[in-house]
């Protein structure tokens, strides 16, 4: 019988989540949905020394901003329970106890200065020391020393680790769903630190005991855990799990625009954009780091964004919403090469997003903002506006620089467009269609008005680009914004007309 989809996200809280790791947990998220199974939370924070307050509570209010629930674990609860390793804490001593009585590992006693000593000393004949199934026998450990010295070095309370001890000349096998069948040498790794005498187990044992004790059925994860792959098969076997262990997964990186290595925590900012889903103020140095949220973007339009990095669906399609995505999405077609991070693409999803977004939503929130701004202005008009220039706009804050003119008449007018457009004697053709739209009756007077300058411009053999132009430069100060007719429509006769009286008595020409 296949076991039921259980995956797990578990990040160390050493500090704001990187968007790497939210690809992670997005991939965990989207298999275990579109297998029916369960997605949890599981905080690693067996290295205290490492741990950054307020990292924990970052990443629970990330997954919330983002819309991915975790069905079970650190704040939610559930029946595998604790689900933060540092409330685990006393059950990780009988698994290491479990490991030195069945012979898989070992206390070693060195102190740090002893392994220095033998790091300089390979150094010296340019060689890299490592503590494995070559040297141990050389070192001070429960294999090298007699049970007497052990016991007694026990007794005296000195300090140890427990290490795994890997058999010489054995080939590790296992299969990585998106990687292939890898197979790695015991004598080349070394015999890693499972467990420390201050009670706290490493990563690994933690790790490995967890994941079986709360059924893991899949481990998605980065590449960066590949490497440690071959010792956490070991310890499953050693453990006498081998027929539970999960299938694993390593998703490539996420690489830095130019693709010359992996995306840090410090590009972001560096090249300018955020590379954490919520902006970060580092408790200690109080130094900020952008987030996506607060710059903007929409949590959908990352999700979809991050779903695209390192996977595709085999078409062009890119924009798929979570739903989508938990149907479409599979492991077979996740690339095994780094996903180069694009600013630009990034923006144009959020672009794509922000034209989905309901225009009522988005007017109450830009009406709100303009109220802020003191503006006086009513939501249908709003509204008007919004419908106009979304489509110019990435993000909600992008409207008021697209439509600013809508709200407060220009003070200046463009100075090369200026130059290029009005002429001499625009100012007086100006006023003699100011006069002739004024007299057009109210009703429907933008179109007629349209009407009126196209007619006009023709009779009178005008350059139409030209006349429409400095039109343009008259009531937005400026060469953007969409047609003239909609601008019209909007501003309304006693308004356009204001504006076009203000220009020709600035504008001497
Ligand atoms: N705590 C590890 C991390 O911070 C988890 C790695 C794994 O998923 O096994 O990424």
């Amino acid at each position: 019988m296949e076991k039921r989809v259980r995956v797990r996200f578990a990040p160390s809280p050493t500090g704001p989540l990187h968007i790497g790791g939210v690809r992670t947990a997005l991939y965990n998220y989207l298999f275990a949905k579109q297998n029916g199974g369960d997605f949890l939370l599981r905080i690693e924070d067996t290295d205290q020394t490492r741990f950054v307050e307020g990292a924990e509570e970052y990443i629970i209010e990330a997954f919330k901003w983002l819309g991915l629930k975790f069905d079970e674990g650190v704040g939610i609860g559930g029946k595998y329970g604790p689900y933060k390793q540092s409330e685990r804490k006393p059950m990780y001593k009988d698994y290491a106890m479990q490991l030195i009585k069945s012979g898989h590992a070992y206390y070693a006693f060195d102190t740090a200065e002893e392994l220095n000593q033998r790091r300089s000393e390979a150094e010296a004949e340019k060689k890299t020391f490592q503590y494995d199934c070559k040297t141990r026998m050389s070192l001070r450990n429960s294999l090298s020393l007699s049970s007497d010295e052990v016991a007694s070095l026990l007794e005296n309370g000195t300090p140890y680790v427990i290490r795994f001890k890997f058999e010489e000349g054995e080939t590790i096998e296992f299969d990585d769903m998106i990687r292939g069948h890898i197979k790695v040498e015991s004598s080349l790794l070394d015999d890693k630190v499972l467990y420390k005498s201050d009670g706290m187990p490493t990563y690994h044992l933690a790790n490995i005991v967890d994941d079986h004790l709360m059924c893991i059925s899949h481990v998605i994860r980065g590449e960066e855990w590949l490497p440690s792959c071959p010792l956490h098969v070991s310890l499953y076997n050693a453990f006498g799990w081998g027929s539970e262990m999960p299938k694993f997964a390593h998703l490539p990186l996420l690489l830095k625009p130019d693709g010359k290595g992996k995306l840090s925590k410090r590009d972001g900012d560096r090249l300018g954009f955020p590379v954490f889903p919520l902006q970060w103020t580092d408790p200690k140095t109080k130094e900020i780091s952008s987030g996506y949220r607060e710059s903007g973007y929409l949590p959908e339009a990352v999700v979809n964004m991050l779903a695209l990095l390192g996977w595709n669906d085999g078409t062009e399609q890119e924009i798929f919403s979570l739903e989508e995505l938990v149907n479409k999405f599979s492991i077979d077609r996740i690339s095994k090469h780094g996903a180069k991070f694009d600013m630009e693409k990034a923006k144009w999803f959020n672009h794509q997003y922000l034209q989905k977004l309901d225009n009522d939503i988005l007017s109450e929130e830009y009406f709100k903002e303009l109220k802020q701004k003191g503006i006086t202005t009513d939501l249908s008009t709003v509204k008007q506006v919004v419908e106009l220039i979304k489509e110019r706009c990435s993000f909600a804050k992008d409207l008021w620089m697209n439509s600013d003119y809508f709200f407060t008449a220009p003070v200046e007018y463009a100075e090369k467009a200026l130059k290029k457009r009005w002429k001499e004697g625009t100012s007086d053709t100006m006023r003699i269609i100011s006069k002739q739209l004024h007299d057009i009756d109210d009703e429907n007077w933008a179109q007629k008005a349209e009407d009126f300058l196209m007619d006009y411009i023709q009779k009178n053999e005008l350059n139409m680009g030209q006349i429409m132009n400095c039109l343009r430069l008259a009531v937005v100060g400026d060469t953007k914004g969409p047609n003239m007719l909609d601008i019209m429509k909007v501003l309304g006769k006693e308004e356009i007309l204001n504006r076009l009286d203000v220009a020709t008595e600035k504008i001497n020409l």
